[in-house]
């Protein structure tokens, strides 16, 4: 059987690597290298996010969109060229988290990808170079106010079996002394994971692919159809199988199939601070801010900001300075030798749900994309899924809310 895996993201390597242990040769298309810059795999917070299931478009959301999108502090931005391209997504995103069932019932079909996220990725990295860049520990939500951490999302978080220990102002401050002021109150939600340098992460996986002897072509994909993929030099690829991991890019390249695939592009953003006089004890999210920052291998990384804004404009300059901004209040004290920035895709379906299995339409081509901002925590598990359904066995995950052709 002829495999080919388009992309090499965390998706498409955790794919690619699954399916080489299991026996069968792979084919790995990317235009990049897996681990580059060009990946949002690269760039990501890092967190194994098991507890963030509750959908990205909340009931009451619209009501705040328009103070969202309007004020500087904001951590959502809409590049306002792309907004006749973005409408559709946006209301479609809307109405996905309009009723508090709707909102439960996407949040329990994340739960089953998320739940068991460190225990995956200590599973996929097993035995490889990967397994060194694993960290565990709490993830805490960071609040100026106790009453803060509450509301919808945290009462889905709760039904799901997601609590949170509060950390009080002092112990907050024990644990870390370097926080500023303005942040006074902890909720720690347990059992979580880290990943200490995402981009080596995804290169080392795809280097154990590479050593059970998969191939590797590096090349950009124009189309993929059913039984073969076509090459944007024009070349063309045989495959029984084609899995399609290609990230917030992978609506392009399936659009010939005839499905209906809303993706969009949620620009997100890094600042990395190398040499930083402090790192935190572990992984936070600034909750009034939605950026996490989190100690990597190569310094403190900032990382989140939603902007609207399609896959070909540069990054914006208003979100790094926000994320500096924002920073400072956590740490006021924080210095540093030399900062990096970054921006990549999250690839975002309206209902916060990634699209995985094969198309209806093309039955020998299987989806994988669409894990907006879960990708990374996510991807061991999406990996095994598609190994599952190429070599024949039924995943031990309900693949309906995934449907490919839940759109059309
Ligand atoms: C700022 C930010 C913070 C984030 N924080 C977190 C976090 O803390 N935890 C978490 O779980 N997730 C996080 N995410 C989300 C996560 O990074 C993504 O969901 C995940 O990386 C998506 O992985 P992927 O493999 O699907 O796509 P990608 O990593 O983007 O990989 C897609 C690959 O497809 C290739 N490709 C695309 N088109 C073609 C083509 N035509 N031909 C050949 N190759 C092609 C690309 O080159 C790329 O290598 C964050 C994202 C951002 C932007």
């Amino acid at each position: 059987m002829r495999i080919i895996v388009v992309g090499g993201g965390i998706t498409g390597v955790s794919a690619a690597l699954g399916l080489q242990r299991a026996g069968v040769g792979v084919t790995l298309i990317d235009r990049a290298r897996p681990g580059d810059p060009a990946q949002a795999s690269f760039g990501n917070g890092g967190i194994l996010a098991r507890s963030a299931v509750a959908p990205n478009s909340m009931p009451g959301l619209w009501r705040r969109i328009p103070a969202l999108l309007l004020s500087p502090e904001a951590p959502l931005f809409l590049r306002w060229r792309h907004l006749p391209r973005f409408l559709p997504w946006g209301l479609s995103f809307l109405r996905a988290g309009m009723t508090t069932a709707r909102a439960r019932r996407i949040a329990e079909a994340l739960s089953a990808l998320t739940s068991d996220s460190v225990a995956d990725h200590r599973a996929l990295a097993a035995g490889t170079a990967a397994e060194r860049f694993i960290a565990e520990g709490d993830y805490v939500h960071i609040y100026r106010r106790p009453e803060d951490h509450a509301g919808a999302e945290v009462a889905l978080k709760a039904a799901l079996g997601f609590s949170a220990t509060p950390l009080d102002e002092a112990t907050l401050r024990a644990r870390d002394p370097a926080l500023g002021p303005d942040y006074r109150f902890g909720a720690a939600y347990a059992g979580h994971g880290w990943i200490t340098d995402p981009g080596a992460y995804v290169a080392a996986l795809f280097e154990a692919f590479r050593a059970l002897g998969g191939t590797f072509l590096d090349a950009s994909v124009a189309r993929v159809e059913e039984g073969r993929v076509l090459l944007s030099d024009g070349r063309e690829l045989a495959g029984d199988r084609i899995v399609v991991a290609a990230g917030a890019w992978s609506a392009g390249l399936v659009r010939a199939l005839g499905h209906r695939v809303p993706l969009e592009t949620e620009r997100g953003y890094h600042v990395m601070l190398h040499g930083a006089n402090h790192m935190p004890p572990g992984p936070y999210m600034v909750s009034d801010a939605q950026f996490v920052i989190t100690p990597m291998a190569g310094g403190l990384r900032a990382a989140g900001i939603v902007e609207f804004g399609g896959l070909d404009a540069p990054p914006s300059k208003a979100p790094f300075a926000l994320i500096r901004r924002r920073l400072k209040q956590v740490y006021p004290g924080l210095r540093w030798e030399r900062a990096t920035e970054w921006m990549g895709h999250r690839p975002s379906l309206p209902d916060s749900l990634p699209m995985v299995g094969p198309a209806p339409r093309a039955p020998g081509v299987v989806f994988a994309f669409g894990s907006q901002h879960l990708g990374l925590t996510i991807g061991p598990r999406l990996g095994r899924i598609v190994t599952d359904l190429v070599l024949g066995r039924k995943p031990n995950v309900a693949l309906r809310p995934f449907a490919v052709d839940r759109f059309d």
